[in-house]
């Protein structure tokens, strides 16, 4: 295996520029003071911003003379795209997505009957060095600011709007932060995300809490943090592993914060929240699949208020790592199922697009290594019974 250090502290270089999104209402309305106009100028932008909308041309209840300095001031354009692939008969479209200083990350939006989701990413790269992931391979070149993190959430509620998608015009129900990057390793900015994503319209998208999803590897004083906060939204451990030899070296976090104190946390995350955890979990070939694997786990999930997502990998030509063939998936479920833990097997979106994370910035990257390692398949929601589903970050 790939061994790479642990990166906790992002490179501060690359941030861009102030946006709305990444202001408060009263320092929205503050900063819309300090360019001679009046406060609520400040909601009018916002209205604008969540519904898609960065046209000055198109925001005529602002005074043509004051939407180009507006704009330029608090809706600067951070995210440009570079493609867009699609799959799943156009039910899936995945971008690629270009940030100020040329970083590259990507966002994944997926059409279900009755609902839609976008996969988003929270950091450029990531530094938590899981030697199966693509993304985890690159490792990390900056975090994400708010406003580049809600403007994935932001462009794939306009892309379902207007009908961008196959099936008509739609709303985006649910966002999950399974792109790039380890969401609590920003922590500020993805609790700032949280914010604009639950808040109601027109300040913000007015997700439920059910129906966002925190994605973590286990960084447990920052799922204490998200536990204290409050934010209740739904909360998804990559685990991938159930005992600490294994998950020290597939999830290298676990030399930090092992087994037993993530599933503390994330319990303590249960009993606050009353919600269900979910427990993400890779099936690799003869690396994790094993039924002795799946008695553990079993055993270390039984009773609790937790579900196992089981993610067949999306394996790349070449890679050593390698999907867990179907007989063993199917053990693997059987196992966990007669140890009372509830299971379901992920639906594999986009895999005809490279639809894992990391794989497209990839190949679009000049300084990124050649990537042979596959990485997971699409964080969609499960295909059997229905189920509810990730240092600390600066300012
Ligand atoms: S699996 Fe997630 S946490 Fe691990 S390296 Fe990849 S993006 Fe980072």
């Amino acid at each position: 295996m790939t061994a790479l250090p642990l990166v906790f502290d992002a490179p501060r270089r690359g941030m861009p520029p102030r946006h709305l999104a990444d202001l408060t209402r009263e320092e929205a309305r503050a900063a819309v003071a300090e360019l001679g106009q009046p406060a609520f100028r400040a909601d009018q932008l916002a209205r604008h911003f969540y519904r898609g909308v960065t046209d000055p041309a198109l925001m005529t209840d602002v005074p043509a003379d004051a939407r180009e300095a507006l704009r330029e001031a608090l809706l600067p354009g951070l995210l440009t795209v570079v493609r867009h692939q699609t799959a799943d008969n156009g039910r899936t479209r995945k971008t690629l997505w270009r940030l100020h200083d040329g970083a590259l990350v990507e966002s994944v939006l997926m059409r279900y009957p009755g609902r839609a989701t976008v996969c988003i990413s929270s950091q450029a790269g990531c530094g938590m060095a899981c030697p199966f992931c693509a993304t985890g391979q690159q490792g990390l070149t900056r975090n994400l600011s708010a406003a580049e993190i809600i403007g994935q959430a932001v462009a794939a509620a306009a892309a379902m709007a207007a009908g961008e998608i196959d099936g008509g015009p739609g709303r985006l129900s649910n966002v999950v932060f399974m792109g790039m990057g380890e969401p609590l390793a920003n922590y500020a900015r993805v609790r700032k995300t949280l914010d604009a994503l639950l808040t109601p319209a027109p300040h913000g998208l007015g997700l439920g809490q059910r129906s966002v999803t925190v994605s973590t590897v286990g960084l447990v004083p920052a799922i204490r943090r998200l536990t204290e906060e409050g934010r209740n939204v739904t909360l998804a451990v990559s685990l991938h592993a159930p005992d600490d030899e294994l998950r020290n070296t597939l999830v290298p976090i676990n030399t930090r914060w092992n087994v037993g104190e993530v599933i503390d946390a994330a319990d303590a995350y249960a009993r606050k929240t009353g919600r269900r955890y979910s427990i993400e979990y890779a099936l690799i070939r003869d690396v994790n699949d094993q039924p002795f694997r799946a008695d553990l786990l079993g055993k270390l999930l039984a009773g609790k208020l937790a579900h196992v997502n089981l993610i067949p990998l999306n394996p790349t030509p070449g890679s050593q790592w390698d999907a867990s063939p179907l007989p063993a998936q199917r053990e693997f479920v059987a196992r966990l199922r007669a140890a009372g833990v509830a299971t379901t097997v992920r639906d594999t979106r986009g895999q005809d697009i490279d639809g894992a994370c990391g794989q497209l910035a990839a190949a679009d990257s000049v300084s990124a290594p050649s990537l042979a390692s596959p990485s997971a398949a699409l964080p969609v929601p499960p295909v059997e019974p229905p189920t509810e589903l990730g240092a600390e970050g600066d300012e």
